[in-house]
C-alpha cells in the first residue's frame, strides 16, 4: 500500500521550487496533490472539421499544412509564424504569437492535430496558438484535458505531469477509502479509479461518475463529524436552571407584544436551559426579526436561577447598543449588566476584572474582549454571541469554555436556506424567528446609476425634511476591533464625507464613523445620531451589523456592486425598523460586472433574506457566507453547496443510517469510515 502522507517531493517531476509552489497551493503531500482537483475540463477529444467549426469555440481539427510556415517580425518583441492548413471541407489558418521554436515541427504537407480557439478574420477562420501532435503520436489532443485552478508558479502543464506522475505513483496500490458495502449500496466508483478520472476523464460520463464518488465521500465524512460532535455534546452535564423562574415574567412587562416566532423560539429555549443537556442551539432570523430580545429573557432567565451571563457581539457599536437595551430591559429586576470594550480604560476594565470573578456582575456585555484570559467568570451560565458569522467556531467555544458547560445560543441574520442550515450546522439545534414584528413596512430598494445622482440628492433631502434620518455606507472597510485598518480606506469615509457635507448637504448635519475611530468618539456620534442630532451618517460597514435606530430611513450604499449580496442585506436591514416607509437606494456603477448587476436585480425583486441566501449561493457557488475561515464550516474540495444539494440531503440520511445501525462506527464494516471521520475531526481541531 502506498503512503498518502509522503511528501509531495517524491512525485517525479517534483523538484524542490515546484513543492514550494505546491505548498502555496496548500499541497503538501502525495495525497493532497491526487486531491488537488481540476476547476474545469478542455474537451479536445471530439475532432471538427473546418466547415464546421464556429468562431469562438475550442475545438480539435485535423489538418494539413499546405504552406510554408511564415515568421514575421512584427515589432521589436513581437514575432508571429503562420501558415495555413486544410481538410476536405476547408481552410484555416494558424497563427502562433512568440513561439519561433515551433517551425521546426511542422512540415508543409504533413498532417497534424489542433486544438485552440477559433477566431473569424474578414473572411476565414484562425487558429491562434494552438498545442498540436503529430497524428499517431498524440499527446496533446485527443483527450479531456484538467484545468486546475490556482498555479501560482506553476503552469497548467507542469501540474497536470506532477499529478500524473503522482497517479501512476498510486497505480494498483491505493487503499480503498469508503467501505465495500457503501460502495455496493450506492453504486459508487472506486477510489483509485475516481481520481483517475477525476484528472484525466477518458469520457465525459465516466468524469461525472468520479465526481458523484468523490462528492460522496466528502459530504459524509462532514455529515458524520458533525453528528459525532453532537452526540458528544449531548453526553456532558449540563446545568439546569430553575423551573421557578419564568420568562413571562419580563415577557409580560415588555414594550410591545412578542411575535409567535419569538414565542415559540423562547420556549425552545426555556425547554433547552431546564434540562440537564447543555444548550447549543442557533437563532437564525432575518434581520429586524428581533433577535436581542430572545438574548435578553433568556440572560433574565439564567441570572434568576444564579448563573451570570456573557453577550458577544462583533463590533463596539453592537455591544454598547445591547448594554443599553439590555439595562433598559433588566435592570428593573436588579440585574448588574456591565460592557467591556477593547478599549475600556485600564482602570475601569480591571474592576469589571475583579467584579465578574467575585460574582458582582451578572451580565457582561462586551466585544472579542470578552475572550482575554484574566476575563474570569464566578459562575457563567449563559453564552450568547451574535452575529455570529463574524466569529470562528474557535471564538465560540473559547467563550464557552469559560464556564462549566454552559448553555450556548448563537444568533445570526446570516440567511442559509433551511435545509443547509440544518446540515451545515449538524451540532447545533436551530431556531427560526420567520416572522417581523407587526407594522413594519416593506423597504422600497432601487438600484440607481450616476445619472440619477440629482433625483437621489433630492429624495434625501425630502426625507430629512420629514424629519427622519439618512445612512450612506461607504464600501472597502472592514471593521476588526484592535486591528490595523486601512489608511486608503480611511481616506475614503473621509472624502465621502466631505463631499456629502461641503458640496451636497451644506444645509445638514453630516457626520461619519469608521472602525478605527476612537470608541468614545464612535459612541458619542452613535448616540447623537440615535438621538437625532445628526441628519446624514456617512459610514463604512461598521454599521452593517445590529444597528438600530428607528427613525432612519434611507440607506444609501455608494459603490453598491461592489458589496456581496448578504452584505446589501444586512445593510438594509438597517432601515425600516420604525414605523416609517423605508428605502434602500444602491449606487452602481453601469460598467459593473454582470453577477454584480444579477445582485441589483436580486436586490430590488425581494426582500427575503432566504431568498436572496439561495440566490447568492447561485451566484457563487458556495456563497460568501460559506467561506470556512468566517465560519469555520468545513471546507470543501470538492463538492459544491449548490450544485450539490441533493446529493448532501441524500447523504444526510445515509449518514444517520449509519449512525442508528453502529454508534460511534465500532463494527469491522464501518472501521475505514472510523478512520475518515478521525482524521476530518483532528483537522478541524487543529485549525
Ligand atoms: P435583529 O433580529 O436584527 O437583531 P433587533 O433585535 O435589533 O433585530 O430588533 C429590531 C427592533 O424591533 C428593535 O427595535 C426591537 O426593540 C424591536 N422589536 C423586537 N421584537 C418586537 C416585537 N415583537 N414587536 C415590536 N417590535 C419588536
Ligand atoms: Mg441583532
Amino acid at each position: 500500500m502506498v503512503d498518502l502522507k509522503q511528501n509531495v517531493q517524491y512525485v517525479k517531476t517534483v523538484g524542490p521550487s515546484k513543492v514550494s509552489a505546491l505548498n502555496t497551493l496548500n499541497v503538501y503531500t502525495l495525497g493532497d496533490l491526487l486531491t488537488y482537483f481540476p476547476r474545469e475540463y478542455e474537451d479536445r477529444s471530439k475532432t471538427k472539421n473546418i466547415r464546421d467549426v464556429e468562431e469562438g469555440e475550442e475545438v480539435t481539427i485535423e489538418a494539413r499544412v499546405v504552406s510554408e510556415v511564415n515568421i514575421n517580425r512584427i515589432r521589436r518583441n513581437m514575432t508571429i509564424l503562420k501558415t495555413i492548413v486544410e481538410d476536405d471541407t476547408g481552410r484555416c489558418t494558424i497563427t502562433w504569437f512568440n513561439q519561433t521554436y515551433i517551425k521546426q515541427y511542422i512540415k508543409r504537407g504533413e498532417t497534424y492535430r489542433f486544438f485552440g480557439k477559433i477566431s473569424k478574420e474578414s473572411n476565414h477562420f484562425e487558429m491562434r496558438n494552438p498545442v498540436f501532435d503529430e497524428i499517431g503520436n498524440e499527446k496533446n489532443t485527443g483527450k479531456i484535458m484538467p484545468v486546475y485552478p490556482a498555479t501560482y508558479n506553476l503552469s497548467q502543464t507542469s501540474i497536470r505531469k506532477a499529478v500524473e506522475n503522482a497517479l501512476l505513483m498510486v497505480k494498483g496500490k491505493l487503499q480503498e477509502s469508503l467501505p465495500e458495502y457503501l460502495l455496493e449500496e450506492y453504486h459508487l466508483e472506486g477510489l483509485e479509479k475516481s481520481l483517475q478520472e477525476i484528472h484525466f476523464p477518458t469520457n465525459l460520463d465516466n468524469r461525472m461518475k468520479a465526481r458523484k464518488r468523490l462528492v460522496f465521500e466528502e459530504l459524509l465524512v462532514m455529515q458524520m463529524a458533525l453528528l459525532e460532535l453532537k452526540g458528544k455534546n449531548e453526553k456532558n452535564e449540563g446545568i439546569c436552571f430553575d423551573k421557578n423562574v419564568k420568562m413571562s415574567d419580563v415577557i409580560n412587562n415588555l414594550p410591545f407584544q412578542l411575535t409567535k416566532a419569538q414565542l415559540k423560539v423562547l420556549e425552545e429555549i426555556d425547554n433547552d436551559m431546564e434540562s440537564n443537556k447543555p444548550m447549543n442551539r442557533l437563532l437564525q432570523g432575518d434581520v429586524g426579526s428581533g433577535k436581542t430580545v430572545i438574548s435578553i429573557i433568556s440572560a433574565y432567565k439564567a441570572v434568576k436561577s444564579g448563573y451570570q451571563s456573557a453577550i458577544m457581539a462583533p463590533t463596539a457599536i453592537l455591544a454598547t447598543q445591547h448594554f443599553e437595551e439590555f439595562k433598559k430591559i433588566l435592570e428593573p429586576y436588579g440585574i448588574r449588566i456591565e460592557l467591556l470594550l477593547g478599549a475600556t480604560k485600564p482602570k475601569q476594565k480591571k474592576e469589571i476584572i475583579e467584579k465578574l470573578a467575585n460574582g458582582e456582575i451578572d451580565i457582561l456585555i462586551g466585544t472579542h474582549a470578552l475572550l482575554t484570559e484574566n476575563v474570569i467568570f464566578q459562575k457563567l451560565g449563559l453564552v450568547v454571541t451574535d452575529e455570529q458569522h463574524r466569529f470562528g467556531v474557535r471564538q465560540r467555544t473559547a467563550i464557552a469554555d469559560k464556564g462549566n458547560n454552559p448553555d450556548v445560543l448563537v444568533m445570526t441574520a446570516t440567511p442559509i436556506p433551511r435545509t443547509l442550515a440544518l446540515i451545515l450546522y449538524g451540532d447545533l439545534d436551530i431556531s427560526i424567528i420567520d416572522e417581523l414584528p407587526p407594522n413594519r413596512k416593506k423597504i422600497e430598494t432601487f438600484a440607481v446609476t450616476k445619472r440619477m445622482e440629482d433625483r437621489v440628492n433630492n429624495f434625501i433631502r425630502k426625507n430629512i425634511d420629514e424629519g427622519r434620518q439618512i445612512y450612506v455606507v461607504c464600501p472597502l472597510v472592514e471593521e476588526k476591533e484592535d486591528t490595523e485598518e486601512e489608511k486608503a480606506d480611511l481616506k475614503a469615509v473621509k472624502e465621502w464625507t466631505e463631499i456629502y457635507q461641503k458640496e451636497i448637504f451644506p444645509e445638514y448635519r453630516v457626520e461619519c464613523v469608521y472602525g478605527k475611530m476612537k470608541t468614545k468618539e464612535k459612541e458619542e456620534i452613535m448616540k447623537q445620531f440615535k438621538e437625532g442630532n445628526i441628519d446624514i451618517l456617512i459610514s463604512t460597514t461598521v454599521i452593517e451589523v445590529g444597528v438600530n435606530v428607528p427613525n432612519a430611513s434611507v440607506m444609501i450604499v455608494e459603490n453598491a456592486d461592489r458589496f456581496g449580496l448578504a452584505q446589501l442585506h444586512q445593510l438594509r436591514g438597517r432601515v425600516g425598523r420604525g414605523q416609517y416607509q423605508s428605502y434602500c437606494i444602491l449606487k452602481y456603477d453601469s460598467h459593473c460586472s454582470q453577477v454584480g448587476k444579477e445582485r441589483m436585480k436580486t436586490m430590488q425583486e425581494t426582500n427575503d433574506g432566504f431568498v436572496i441566501a439561495e440566490k447568492d449561493l447561485e451566484l457563487r457557488g458556495t456563497g460568501e457566507f460559506f467561506g470556512t475561515r468566517q465560519h469555520g464550516l468545513p471546507e470543501f474540495k470538492i463538492a459544491n453547496l449548490f450544485i450539490d444539494m441533493p446529493m448532501l440531503k441524500s447523504v444526510q440520511s445515509v449518514a444517520l443510517k449509519i449512525e442508528a445501525e453502529d454508534n460511534g462506527l465500532k463494527q469491522e464494516k464501518n472501521k475505514k469510515l472510523r478512520n475518515l471521520i478521525d482524521e476530518k475531526l483532528k483537522q478541524s481541531v487543529s485549525l
